[in-house]
């Protein structure tokens, strides 16, 4: 039991670092814990003041006969807050960081918001004058009013901030609306009453019996307090949105609040109106974009009841509901869950985690579920859903495979195989768009042969060897080094070398081969500015190119119902990225970008080209057979002992100075070989990071791997001490990363 309380008497501030210590008086010592609200002396002991108590501690940081002591609990419950205090406890244990940090990712900061008015586009005009203006903004490919119009055909009233931020359109485009009569803009004050869960919009149109069935079988297991997490395998289209819809819809009414996790990237208009349109008023949309400010003021209306279902990237998570029902989260295989800043959560495991604490249950959906999702799903403890059929039973794209390697035979070396650019001249005679698929993914190219494919791998780790200054190949696990040759120790033929292309190169490229195309090109680049993102999938979904041509960013969660073809010019770019999960993301973005092709009423054809005709996650993405692919990469984890057979924690070390991190990096290795009694903890590195020098600062990996998570924790805890007290390694920057996602 501790004996000392860290303490904060004012949660709301930006100043949340400020806890204050207290001792805890023995008779109440063991029913104090985390979250708890406390009454603490303040001051000179004049005033006393309630707190919350965000860590319990055994190490006193005062002069002991100097130290107050704590007056009393207060005996009335977790109250939410404190609820959140425990989570980002839980969140600090398991993936490290201070407890400032961890507080300050739960909690959202006030900061000064202005009374703000929100404002209404109100339809003004009739559904058949409506339909007339229809036809002109179309007649005249005045494509912004045409959206807007549309827009507000199916639903007459729409808040403002959604239309602005999610149909892209600006102010001029509102204020012509308004000038011509066909729309008025209402402005309310922020906080308007709510509506009633009894005025929701049913909707519009019955679940099939599939979707029926899994709405009841989920409802009936809480009433039994069957908790387990749920997971719904669906392919794109086959309704899980409505099943989402309808789940949320029986927690409203059982008086509770819904949170929906959705990639930022993938969270289009149409999404978010469904959503509006089903809970209207209830609903409130967070984005990065948002400041600090304005997530607050969402937040604030969450905890008064006047939202009640909240939809957003991974910081949703943290909605302070006070009656919290269910948590969905949509494609939840997606990396972006995983915060790349400390604390490194998952917002998926956190999300259980916080269903846990609070009673609701969490709803997870996907077309291509994480290998660790679906192994929890099929081992019982998720409980797992499918819907195996398209709503409408569209036929899902043609998916052809081109072997480059027979390309090269053959005499071709430009990046577009002889059959890829036969679709695309057919394609552009025709009028059609497509989209060219660059699947790069992290910063070291590989090395590989392009005569036989032979890719070099670390011979320890089964993972590709990423190519360095000076020819050094290294493996970013354990840090196995070796001279890239000259030559394929495979085939022996010349054509051995790092793979590297980017999206500029491309245009080029296909410009010369096209003069007369239209091309586009979206990445990091061209998506820098504000909107630039928005304005280049505006341009494109508009008709204003042919050909769109970019990184990953292209294949998410956009609707282009006019492509009808979908290059990937090189799947190896994700497939050999030097870490485990590299085929698990290259069968996900296959299968995504398959699924861009043909949304329309046109058939559509994908093409994948390729050095590993033969890998599974390929041949598994090509035949669009998610259980082939499953059960491949099990076996593979399970070979290697990677997650989740296994966990994997990695400790991220960084430096100013190269010699001196080397040292310590040794030096933590060292120590955790004599510490670590238990033979079962494998440490592996020390290794260069990913980007193994970042604005001047040299970056270090050590990984420990164990099954058992507890474990790996533990040892965890004896780091952190260490990292205190070793002259050696206190100067260094420490991170942890659990079953780490995003790479370092
Ligand atoms: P997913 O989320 O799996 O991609 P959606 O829920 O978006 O699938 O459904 C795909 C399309 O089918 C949407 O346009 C949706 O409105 C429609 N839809 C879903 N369920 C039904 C149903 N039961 N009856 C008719 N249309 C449906
Ligand atoms: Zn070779
Ligand atoms: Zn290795």
């Amino acid at each position: 039991m501790a004996r000392y309380a860290n303490v904060i008497v004012d949660i709301s501030m930006e100043k949340l670092d400020k806890t204050f210590q207290y001792r805890i008086p023995e008779e109440i010592r063991e029913r104090v814990t985390e979250g708890m609200q406390v009454r603490v002396p303040f001051g000179n002991g004049t005033r006393t003041l309630t707190g919350y108590v965000v860590e319990l501690t055994d190490i006193c940081e005062f002069e002991p006969s100097r130290i107050k002591e704590l007056s009393e609990i207060v005996e009335k419950g977790m109250p939410l807050e404190g609820q959140l205090i425990a989570l980002a406890k839980w969140m600090r244990r398991t993936y490290g960081g201070t407890m400032n940090q961890a507080l300050k990712t739960v909690l959202p900061v006030r900061k000064k918001v202005q009374e703000k008015t929100r404002k209404r586009l109100i339809r003004k005009i009739s559904t058949d004058e409506a339909k007339k203006y229809l036809e002109l903004f179309e007649r005249k490919h005045q494509t912004a009013r045409l959206r807007l119009l549309a827009a507000l055909m199916d639903t007459p009233e729409l808040d403002y901030r959604l239309v602005s931020e999610q149909l892209h359109l600006s102010a001029p485009t509102v204020k012509k609306l308004e000038e011509m009569g066909i729309l008025e803009i209402e402005t309310v004050m922020v906080f308007r009453n709510p509506v009633r869960p009894s005025e929701l919009v049913p909707h519009p149109f019955d679940l099939t019996d599939s979707q029926q069935w899994i709405v009841n079988d989920v409802m009936r297991r809480t009433d039994i307090k069957d908790m387990r997490p749920s997971l719904l395998h669906g392919v794109t289209g086959s309704g899980k949105t409505a099943v989402y819809l309808e789940l949320i819809a029986e927690v409203l009414k059982q008086g509770k609040e819904a949170i929906v996790l959705i990639p930022e990237i993938a969270l289009t208009f149409q999404t978010a109106l469904r959503f509006y349109k089903r809970f209207g008023d209830l609903v409130s949309i967070i984005n990065s974009r948002l400041s600090a400010g304005e997530r607050y003021d969402q937040f604030e209306r969450a905890r008064r009841g006047e939202v009640q279902v909240m939809i957003g990237p991974r910081s949703a998570l943290f909605t302070p509901f006070q009656n919290l029902g269910i948590i969905v989260i949509d494609e939840e295989h997606e990396s972006s869950y995983k915060s790349e800043t400390v604390p490194r959560y998952h917002a998926r495991e956190t999300a259980i985690q916080r269903a846990g604490m609070t009673g609701a249950f969490v709803f997870m959906g996907s077309a291509t579920p994480s290998v660790e999702s679906y192994e929890k799903a099929c081992g019982g403890v998720y409980c797992l859903y499918k819907l195996e059929r398209r709503i409408y039973g569209q036929a899902l794209p043609t998916v052809e495979i081109v072997d480059l390697r027979r390309e090269l035979k053959q005499g071709n070396r430009s990046i577009l195989s002889v059959r890829l650019r036969e679709l695309m001249k057919e394609r552009l005679d025709r009028g059609q768009q497509m989209m060219l698929f660059l699947n790069r993914r992290g910063y070291a190219g590989f090395v590989s042969c392009r005569a036989c494919g032979h890719v070099l791998k670390c011979p320890h780790c089964d993972v590709s060897l990423s190519l360095h200054m000076g020819g050094r190949m290294v493996c970013h696990y354990c840090g196995y080094e070796e001279q890239a040759g000259r030559e394929c120790p495979s085939c022996g033929s010349h054509y051995i070398g790092a793979f590297r292309a980017g999206t500029q190169q491309v245009v080029e490229i296909v410009g010369k081969e096209f003069p007369e195309a239209r091309i586009l090109r979206m990445d990091m680049d061209t998506t820098k500015n504000k909107d630039g993102h928005e304005k280049i999938l505006e341009a494109f979904s508009e008709g204003r190119a042919d050909i769109l041509v970019g990184t990953q960013m292209i294949v998410k969660g956009h609707d282009f119902p006019g492509v009808t073809l979908v290059g990937v010019l090189a799947a190896d770019l994700s497939l050999y990225t030097g870490d485990y999960r590299a085929s698990e993301r290259t069968f996900q973005l296959l299968t995504q970008a398959a699924g861009r092709a043909g949304r329309g009423k046109e058939e559509g054809t994908a093409v994948v080209q390729t050095y590993s005709p033969d890998h599974y996650s390929i041949e598994a993405a090509a035949a669009q057979n998610y259980g082939m692919f499953f059960e491949k990469e099990q076996s593979y984890r399970r070979l290697m002992e990677y997650p989740p057979a296994a966990h994997l924690l990695a400790v991220y070390l960084s430096y100013k100075d190269k010699n001196g991190l080397e040292i310590g990096a040794c030096r933590l290795k060292e120590c955790l070989l004599q510490q670590v009694d238990d033979r079962e903890i494998g440490v592996i590195g020390p290794a260069d990071a990913y980007v193994a020098k970042l604005n001047d600062i040299y970056r270090k990996v050590v990984y420990l791997k164990h099954k058992d998570v507890e474990k790996l924790l533990r040892v965890k805890g004896e780091i952190e001490l260490l990292f205190q007290q070793d002259a050696c390694l206190q100067r260094l920057n420490i991170q942890f990363d659990l079953d780490p996602m995003n790479g370092f």
